[in-house]
């Protein structure tokens, strides 16, 4: 099964436009999550290997950035087309060395993808302004241009689309990169690289390094004064890490970190559809996702008919290889993921919550855990304050708005909050008060391309997507002029 998958998929390093191995020869192996079973080597990038990709990228710059917008917008609509030409062999390898279901692969892919379409149109884009100064009469010139060489730090749990919302805006920017994938699933991104190729990117203008060595590898590029831009998506913990070091050379930093989502369900809310949101903000990437619904808060006159109905749909989800067809449900990224889901759900158990369906993990080979669903489940239970990262739904009710904003609020995460009312009125008027830095109002997926993904508080700094995100990668210059 793998090996006519795995065929075409390169394991080496890719710089400056070619293949090479790590320079002291180590490598790690990538796991099937599925089976437990080892399906790849991988080279591991010493900081050496670090260094050559940021000759390469930093080579590489001055001739990418003074490409004209329309020729980058035209390599990266061919990257859109090819992958998408692709996408049936990408999803494949994404639930390979990930373990999500392929409908939730597939569903990667175009997403991935729509970035770099996205960010083609953006490219030509890069709208500046001028003005009067008011009190000299100077002209106020104000034009961006690329930063430059970008380090790009992406996480398991999307292998494809954390990395081209990165690449895409930086390449439409004009600037280089230098991307380190995630050691659970390097895959993806290599196997993109000759797509990248085909579509016309430069040798150099996009590398990439995986490394079981993250720590030494992307502080030495941080340190490198030619690295200007540090975009990471990943924990908060390891954000709050690059953070101190981006500060040493002041490197631009956009992070987009963790979340703890609220999923609010007001007793005039649409019961159905609200269901069907639940189900997508829970249920998307198996719950592994920052934009997972975390905590539900259900008012009390609904409580009984969300959780049944909730509960129904979640039974009703079929577990098993994520290849297999039908499966909704693949097994969560690796052994310390899958723990983490079961501790959360017997330290719930413990503390009082019932347990409506699933809560058991199964026997035999596999990171698996069912669908599961926890009503009653008490403000110290930890899964309230921590990212669940698994397919745990935890239920409470509220009795009044004001009640249930200010617990919303309480969490140092402000990623995203979703909520459902038939009351408009009340839907902006909560949502303008709950402090995340997206909401879902009536909709359980808020993820799109062309809007500005991000959150408040512990959540991040900086945006992803929309126009927004090709500003983390341009740098305003501003000419004081007088003609
Ligand atoms: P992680 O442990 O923070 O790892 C993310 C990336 O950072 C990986 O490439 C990892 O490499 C690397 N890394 C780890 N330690 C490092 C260090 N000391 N210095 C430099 N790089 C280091 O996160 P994860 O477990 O992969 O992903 C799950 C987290 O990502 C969750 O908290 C989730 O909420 C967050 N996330 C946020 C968003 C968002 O947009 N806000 C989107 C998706 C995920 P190795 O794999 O080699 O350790």
């Amino acid at each position: 099964m793998y090996d006519n998958l795995l065929e075409k998929v390169p394991t080496d390093l890719w710089i400056g436009g070619k293949w090479r191995k790590a320079s002291d020869g180590q490598r790690f192996d990538v796991i099937d999550p599925a089976t437990e079973g080892v399906i790849a080597s991988v080279a591991s990038a010493s900081v050496d290997d670090a260094k050559a990709a940021v000759d390469a990228a930093s080579d590489a710059l001055a001739g990418w950035g003074a490409k004209k917008p329309r020729e980058r917008a035209e390599i990266l609509r061919k990257a859109f087309e090819l992958i998408m030409r692709d996408a049936e062999r990408f999803a494949k390898l994404i639930t390979l060395e990930n373990g999500k279901a392929l409908v939730d692969s597939r569903a990667e892919v175009a997403y991935a993808a729509e970035f770099f379409r996205w960010y083609a149109e953006e490219a030509v884009r890069n709208l500046g302004q001028m003005s009067i100064a008011p009190s000299s009469g100077a002209r106020i010139l104000a034009q961006h241009k690329p930063a430059g060489v970008a380090v790009l730090v992406t996480p398991w749990n999307f292998p494809a689309a954390m990395a081209t919302r990165k690449i895409g805006p930086a390449l439409a920017a004009g600037c280089t990169v230098v991307l380190k994938p995630a050691s659970d699933t390097p895959l993806t991104m290599l196997a993109l690289m000759p797509a990248l190729e085909e579509a016309g990117v430069p040798p150099g203008v996009c590398n990439v390094i995986p490394s079981r060595s993250s720590g030494k590898v992307v502080s030495a590029m941080l340190h490198d004064p030619r690295v200007r831009v540090v975009s990471f998506t990943g924990s908060t913990e390891v954000g709050r890490k690059l953070l101190h070091e981006a500060a040493d050379n002041v490197v631009k930093p956009a992070m987009e970190l963790g979340g703890n989502a609220p999923f609010i369900v007001f007793e005039d809310a649409d019961i159905d559809a609200a269901i069907d949101g639940a189900m997508i903000a829970k249920m998307r990437n198996m719950g592994e996702a920052c934009t997972a619904a975390n905590r539900f808060y259900v008012q009390e006159k609904v409580h009984a008919e969300f959780s049944k109905k909730l509960t129904d749909r979640m039974a009703g989800l079929k577990m098993g290889n994520g290849l297999t067809e039908g499966v909704a449900l693949g097994p969560l990224v690796n052994k310390e993921g899958r723990d983490k889901v079961r501790e959360l759900v017997e330290d719930a158990v413990k503390k009082g919550a019932r347990i409506l369906t699933g809560g058991k993990q199964p026997e035999g080979k596999g990171y698996f855990y069912p669908a599961t669903v926890l009503d009653n489940v008490s403000n110290d239970a930890l899964m309230m304050n921590d990212e669940i990262f698994g397919p745990v739904a935890a239920i409470q009710t509220f009795k009044t708005e004001d009640e249930v904003i200010k617990r919303s609020n309480d969490t140092e995460y402000g990623l995203v909050a979703y909520l459902y009312t038939k009351d408009l009125t009340r839907g902006m008027r909560v949502s303008e008060k709950l402090d995340f830095g997206m909401i879902g109002l009536n909709r359980g997926v808020v993820s799109d391309p062309a809007a500005p993904f991000g959150g408040t508080k512990q959540s991040g700094i900086g945006r992803e997507g929309g126009h927004e995100g090709m500003m983390e990668f341009l740098e305003t210059q501003y000419i004081s002029v007088s003609w």
